[in-house]
């Protein structure tokens, strides 16, 4: 496990976003109040153009007290339209490959690096994940996860500052208080099956490892 500089300083951040700050700050001392507020920011956001083609923003599901969060690249179609991450086939491999670690999807934190669905679900380009990751930050501090893991390329450029998930997959690096392990994102193992062995055991190494810092399911 080595430890690298990731996160750009948290108030910056929020000082960016321009508005109601004081509030959230105010706010991350109660997680739900914070997420909620969170989520009233993103739903009425303007600040990339993804925005336009949006049914609604999706900011993410779960447990806001689980130790473990996981990040994903933005929402798809149904994500758009039920308004949570990973409700699609995507998301049901990942709740799969939850409960074959021995956790349910809702013991966990899920969110994306964009909270609005980029259009044809491809790829968030640069200057969206930019604009968007103000959110993310916001999100982390919230929720403050034991182990945050980014899921595929643009999640883990975007948290760690580095990319090539393949090389990249399964290792540990540290951050303040905070464990990172990157893995694949369920897309990609939907598309490349050979990789769900790699994936589970990358997840499986993850729940052992909250486990072994004191977590039981469900807390
Ligand atoms: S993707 Fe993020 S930054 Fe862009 S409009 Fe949606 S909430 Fe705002």
């Amino acid at each position: 496990m080595s430890d690298v500089p990731i996160l750009t300083p948290l108030y910056r951040y929020w000082r960016d976003l321009g508005y109601r700050w004081m509030g959230l700050r105010r706010a991350a001392g109660a997680r739900t109040r914070g997420l909620q507020e969170l989520h009233r920011m993103v739903q009425r956001c303007q600040r990339c153009p993804l925005h336009r083609e949006r049914k609604q923003a999706v900011l993410g599901v779960g447990n806001p007290w689980s130790p473990l969060m996981f990040v994903g690249e933005g929402p798809g179609a149904q994500e758009d339209t039920e308004g949570q991450p990973f409700v699609g086939a995507a998301g049901q491999l990942l709740t799969k490959t939850l409960a074959m670690a021995g956790i349910r999807r809702e013991d966990v934190y899920i969110a994306n690096v964009v909270k609005c669905r980029p259009p044809g679900n491809r790829t968030p380009r640069p200057s969206e994940m930019q604009a968007c990751f103000p959110y993310l930050i916001a999100q982390i501090e919230i929720i403050r996860p034991a182990i945050l893991i980014p899921m595929g390329n643009p999640a883990t450029q975007m948290i760690l500052g580095q990319s090539g998930i393949m090389q990249l997959r399964g290792r540990w690096f540290r951050k303040n208080d905070t464990w990172i392990c990157p893995i694949f994102h369920p897309a990609y193992v939907l598309r490349n099956p050979n990789a769900f062995p790699t994936f589970l055991q990358d997840v499986q190494a993850i729940v052992a490892t909250a486990r072994r810092m004191g977590w039981h399911r469900g807390e």
